[in-house]
C-alpha cells in the first residue's frame, strides 16, 4: 500500500489527517525503517508493508471504538504498534506504551522526542508488573501480536478501569477466541463488540474484539508469568473444553 492508497483506505474508516499529521507518519516509516538496519526492530522492510501492515493495520482500531480522547495502554508494543501511530493521529489520546525490550523503549523514545508527541509516554517493563500494581486505570487497553488471548486477557484486564475496553487484535483467530471465554468469565469481563475483515491488497485476515471489563479484577491477577504460561501451554496441549480451562485458570 503506498501512502496515497493509505489516505484514501483510512478516509473510509472516517480518519482524516493534517499535513503535520501525515509528515509524521512518514518520518515515522523513514526512521523505522533506517533503524531497523542496525536495530532489530520489524520483520517488515519497505515503505509500502509498513503502511498497510503496520499503519493501516494500527488504525483500524477505530472500527471498535471512538479514540478521540481517554487513556490507552498499549501492552507489548513493540516498535510503536498501534500505540504510537494511534499518538500521531490521535493528539488527545493519552497513551502508554509498555515493552519488556529496552531496545524498543529506546527506539520510541527517539521517536518520540522527534515527532515532539506530548500525548505519550513509554515504561519499560513486563506487562504483568505494571498491571498488578496499575490496576483500573485506562480507558483502553491494547495488545497486537504478543501473546494468546487467555494469556493477554490475564495480562491486561486488570490495568482497565470498569466499564473499561480491551481492543484485541488477531487474525484468523476463532478457536482461540472461543477458547478464551472461559478466562473472560473469571476475570468478569465478555465480548461486546467483534469486526471480521480484510485487510486491502491481500494483507490477510483480521479479527477485532473490544472486550468490556464489568467488575473489578481479583487482587490475585495477574500470577506470575510461569503460571499463567505453564498453565496456558497445558491448556494447549491437552485441547481442553471449556469445562477443564476453569479448573487451570483459577
Ligand atoms: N505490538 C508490536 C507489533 O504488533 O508490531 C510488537 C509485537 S512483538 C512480536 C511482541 C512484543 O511484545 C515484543 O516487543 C516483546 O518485547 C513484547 N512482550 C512480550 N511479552 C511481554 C511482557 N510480558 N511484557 C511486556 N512486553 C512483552
Amino acid at each position: 500500500m503506498n501512502r496515497e492508497e493509505f489516505l484514501v483506505e483510512i478516509k473510509k474508516l472516517n480518519i482524516e489527517l493534517t499535513k503535520k499529521m501525515e509528515e509524521q507518519l512518514k518520518q515515522y516509516a523513514d526512521f523505522l525503517l533506517e533503524y531497523n538496519k542496525h536495530t532489530n526492530l520489524t520483520a517488515i522492510k519497505t515503505e509500502e508493508e509498513v503502511f498497510l501492515k503496520h499503519f493501516y493495520d494500527s488504525l483500524t482500531l477505530v472500527k471498535l471504538a471512538d479514540l478521540k480522547q481517554g487513556t490507552l495502554l498499549d501492552v507489548g508494543t513493540g516498535a510503536g504498534f498501534p500505540g504510537l501511530v494511534l499518538a500521531i493521529v490521535f493528539p488527545n489520546l493519552k497513551i502508554t506504551l509498555l515493552d519488556s525490550n529496552n531496545k524498543k523503549i529506546t527506539f520510541l523514545e527517539e521517536c518520540i522526542s522527534k515527532f515532539q508527541l506530548q500525548n505519550v509516554h513509554t515504561i519499560y517493563s513486563r506487562a504483568e508488573d505494571f498491571t498488578r500494581v496499575h490496576r483500573e486505570e485506562f480507558d483502553f487497553v491494547t495488545s497486537r501480536a504478543v501473546a494468546d488471548l487467555r494469556i493477554l486477557l490475564e495480562l491486561n484486564i486488570p490495568a482497565l478501569k470498569v466499564n473499561g475496553k480491551f481492543l484485541v487484535m488477531k487474525g484468523n483467530s476463532d478457536e482461540e477466541i472461543q477458547n478464551s471465554l472461559k478466562t473472560m468469565e473469571i476475570l468478569h469481563c465478555k465480548i461486546y463488540k467483534k469486526e471480521k475483515f480484510e485487510l486491502p491488497n491481500l494483507g490477510g485476515t483480521r479479527t477485532l474484539l473490544s472486550i468490556i471489563k464489568e467488575k473489578e479484577t481479583e487482587k490475585k491477577y495477574p500470577r506470575t508469568y510461569d503460571k499463567i504460561k505453564k498453565k496456558e501451554l497445558k491448556c494447549y496441549y491437552l485441547q481442553p473444553k471449556v469445562e477443564e480451562i476453569t479448573k487451570i485458570c483459577e
